[in-house]
C-alpha cells in the first residue's frame, strides 16, 4: 500500500503517548518514513503504530514516585547543647 505525502495515518506519538493521527511528511520506497503528529505537531520516524520500548521511562517514573512518597521528615538532628560533656571534678587527693 503506497502512502502519499500528506496522508493521515495512525501512529504512536511518544509525546502524546498514544496512537494519534499523523500526516506523512516523508516517504521512503512508497512507505511513510516520517510522520507528523496532528495533535502536538512533532515529527518523528514512522513507527508502524508500534509503541517504542519505554520500560526505562516507566521505571524512572516508578522511582520518582517512590522517592516522592518515601520522603520522611529527617528531623533527627541532635541538639548539640543536650550532649554536654560532664566535667569530672577531680579533687586533689592526698595520698
Ligand atoms: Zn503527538
Amino acid at each position: 500500500m503506497d502512502a502519499r505525502l500528506g496522508d493521515v495515518i495512525d501512529d504512536f506519538c511518544v509525546k502524546c503517548r498514544r496512537l494519534t493521527n499523523h500526516s506523512v511528511v516523508s516517504l521512503l520506497n512508497g512507505a511513510a518514513a516520517k510522520v507528523r503528529c496532528r495533535t502536538c505537531y512533532s515529527d518523528h520516524d514512522y513507527r508502524n503504530e508500534q509503541a517504542p520500548p519505554s520500560k526505562k521511562d516507566l521505571k524512572k517514573a516508578e522511582l520518582f514516585n517512590a522517592v516522592l512518597s518515601g520522603v520522611a521528615p529527617a528531623a533527627a538532628a541532635e541538639d548539640p547543647e543536650a550532649v554536654e560533656p560532664k566535667k569530672a571534678a577531680k579533687k586533689p587527693g592526698k595520698a
